[in-house]
C-alpha cells in the first residue's frame, strides 16, 4: 500500500517511519521496516520489525525493543492482498539467510509458481504473501549488483508491483522497481528518498522524478541511476513539487 525508503545521513528510522505517518491517509492493516546496520567490527546486517495493525504497534514494539541506528533503509504500510494482516505476512520479507529485504505494492500473478519451484530448490517460505517470492530470487540472483539482481527478477514477475529493496551486501544501496504500480524518486542533497506518493517524502525534499514503467532504480546518497528491466539507461523526467501535501 504505501512504501517509503531513504539513504543520506540522517537516521534512515526516523525519516522512514515519518514518511509512512504522511501514507497512513491510504488504509493499511500493518507496517514493517528494515534498516541496514552495521556492527563495531564492521560487518553489515539487516535490522527488522514489523507489526499488524495500526503503524503505533510497529512504533510501540521499536520503543521496546530499538533497532541499531542506520542511514539507509525502507517501510512499508500493507493492505493484504495474499495472506491474513499478521506479524509473518507483514512487509518487509527476507531471504532465508537475511541477507535482502523487499517490500511491495501490488500483486505478483505469477506467485505460486514461483513458489513452488523455489521450495524445489530448498527455500523455506514463511508467509502467505505473493511478495515473499521476490526476496528469495533476489538473494539468488544478487552477485554483488543490487540493480542488476532486480532487473532479473523482474523479468520473472507478471503483475502489477512497486519494489523496494536493501541487502545487507549493497551497503549505502536502495533500488526499486515498478510495472502498472507508483514509484517517485525524492532527489536531495546527499540523501535520496523512494516512496509511492510524494507527500512522504516531501518535508525534505520537493525535487521528484516519476519512475516510468518496467524501470528499476539505484539510489545511493548522492546518485540516482533509472534503467529498464534489461540495463539499459533511461531518461528521466525531473519536476518539481510546489504543492503543499
Ligand atoms: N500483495 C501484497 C500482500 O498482500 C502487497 C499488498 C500491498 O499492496 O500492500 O502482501
Amino acid at each position: 500500500c504505501g512504501i517509503v525508503a531513504y539513504v543520506g545521513s540522517q537516521s534512515a528510522l526516523d525519516v522512514v517511519v515519518a514518511g509512512l505517518q504522511r501514507l497512513e491517509y491510504r488504509g493499511y492493516d500493518s507496517a514493517g521496516v528494515a534498516i541496514q546496520v552495521a556492527d563495531s567490527s564492521g560487518q553489515w546486517s539487516l535490522a527488522t520489525d514489523k507489526r499488524a495493525g495500526k503503524l503505533v504497534n510497529l512504533e510501540k514494539s521499536l520503543a521496546q525493543a530499538p533497532l541499531p541506528a542506520g542511514t539507509a533503509g525502507i517501510g512499508h504500510t500493507r493492505w493484504a492482498t495474499h495472506g491474513g494482516p499478521t506479524d509473518a505476512n507483514a512487509h518487509p520479507h527476507q531471504d532465508d539467510h537475511r541477507r535482502v529485504a523487499v517490500v511491495h505494492n501490488g500483486i505478483i500473478e505469477n506467485f505460486a509458481q514461483l513458489r513452488a519451484e523455489l521450495a524445489d530448490r530448498g527455500h523455506t517460505l514463511r508467509s502467505e504473501t505473493d511478495t515473499e517470492v521476490v526476496a528469495h530470487l533476489l538473494a539468488e540472483a544478487f552477485e554483488g549488483d543490487l540493480a542488476e539482481a532486480m532487473r532479473v527478477v523482474c523479468r520473472r514477475l507478471d503483475g502489477a508491483f512497486t519494489l523496494v529493496a536493501v541487502h545487507a551486501d549493497a551497503p549505502g544501496t536502495v533500488v526499486g522497481a515498478r510495472r502498472n504500480s507508483p514509484l517517485v524518486v525524492g532527489v536531495g542533497e546527499g540523501e535520496n528518498f523512494l516512496a509511492s506518493d510524494v507527500s512522504a517524502f516531501i518535508a525534505h525534499t520537493r525535487e521528484a522524478i516519476e519512475l516510468g514503467q518496467d524501470q528499476v532504480v539505484e539510489l545511493t546518497a548522492d546518485r540516482v541511476t533509472v534503467t529498464d528491466f534489461h540495463g539499459a539507461p533511461a531518461e528521466v523526467r525531473g519536476y518539481h513539487v510546489d504543492w503543499d501535501a
